[in-house]
């Protein structure tokens, strides 16, 4: 009997992966993982019926995920949502919203790139097939008309936060994913902590009211895993972890971090 193990943390082509779901689910079961969630950002269109019948007949087990973006002291902080209901009308209006709002962001953004003499058009951003446009969708398509070397070149020269043409204002704060979270039935989790700025800044996000915390990712070093499992532990929060797979556009594959069986229906429990 091999150990249950689930990757709950990785995204498709609905957002910026460059797998589709259903070889996601394949890739899954390739790597012996019996769990998945695809967690695209702001976007659950990955949950289609045909996403369940091959599991099904695959034998992985599917866990309903997303990547929310949202923004707390003006820094971009990712909240990721599992086992809500796929049929809350309340949380597919929340989603699209935030979509909306990347519309508005990434004409900004195009715009700055115009600026700087680096002109694409809304219309080519837009027939690239993913429901979630980007700054990773941008990027690729800078590499294409040679204004960057690769997509790392586009995010450090123009794209990263404090960067040239980086454009902030996401609408909703941590608190609000958690809400509309917790409105369809499901848990919040604060994606890779790791990421953010320890400080004040920190200790404030870590008073929201989450259920949990990504305290393994990708191949982040045991020691750097400790304090999170530490403030997990201290506040009863389910300690989650998953590989942030995005297919061939980032290193690291599928199953490099994974949550047990425990992890896993802990996060399904209504
Ligand atoms: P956005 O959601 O449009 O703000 O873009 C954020 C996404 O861009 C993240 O989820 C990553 O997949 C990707 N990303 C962020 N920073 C970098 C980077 N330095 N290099 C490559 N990809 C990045
Ligand atoms: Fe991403
Ligand atoms: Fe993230
Ligand atoms: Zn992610």
């Amino acid at each position: 009997m091999v150990d249950f193990r689930a990757d709950i943390h990785c995204h498709s082509t609905c957002s910026d992966g460059t797998d589709g779901p259903l070889d996601l689910v394949r890739l899954a079961k390739a790597k012996s993982l019996q769990g998945l969630s695809i967690t695209d950002h702001d976007c659950i269109a990955a949950y289609k019926p045909e996403l369940f019948s091959l599991a099904a007949e695959l034998g992985v087990r599917l866990l309903t995920g997303v990547e929310i973006s949202t923004e707390f002291e003006g820094i971009p902080v990712h909240i990721l949502g599992y086992g809500y209901d796929l049929r809350s009308a309340s949380f597919d209006a929340f989603l699209s919203d935030i979509r909306n709002r990347r519309v508005e962001r990434n004409r900004a953004i195009l715009k700055k790139l115009i600026e700087r003499k680096m002109p694409i058009g809304e219309e080519e951003l837009l027939a690239l097939p993913t429901q979630t446009h980007g700054r990773p969708h941008i990027a690729q398509l800078m590499v294409q008309k040679n204004y960057a070397r690769s997509i790392q070149d586009a995010f450090q020269r123009f794209l990263k936060e404090g960067a040239s043409c980086y454009v902030p204002g996401y609408k909703y704060t941590p608190q609000d994913a958690i809400c509309a979270i917790r409105e369809a039935n499901g848990k919040a989790v604060l994606a890779h902590p790791h990421f953010y700025r320890k400080g004040s800044f920190m200790r404030k996000l870590l008073s929201q009211p989450f259920d949990g915390i990504e305290c393994y990712y990708a191949a982040l070093p045991k020691a750097q895993e400790l304090p999170w499992l530490n403030i997990a532990k201290e506040r009863g929060w389910i300690a989650t972890g998953g590989s942030d797979y995005h297919g061939s556009i980032k290193p690291t594959a599928l199953g490099a971090s994974w949550v047990g069986e425990a992890v896993f229906n802990a996060l399904l429990q209504k």
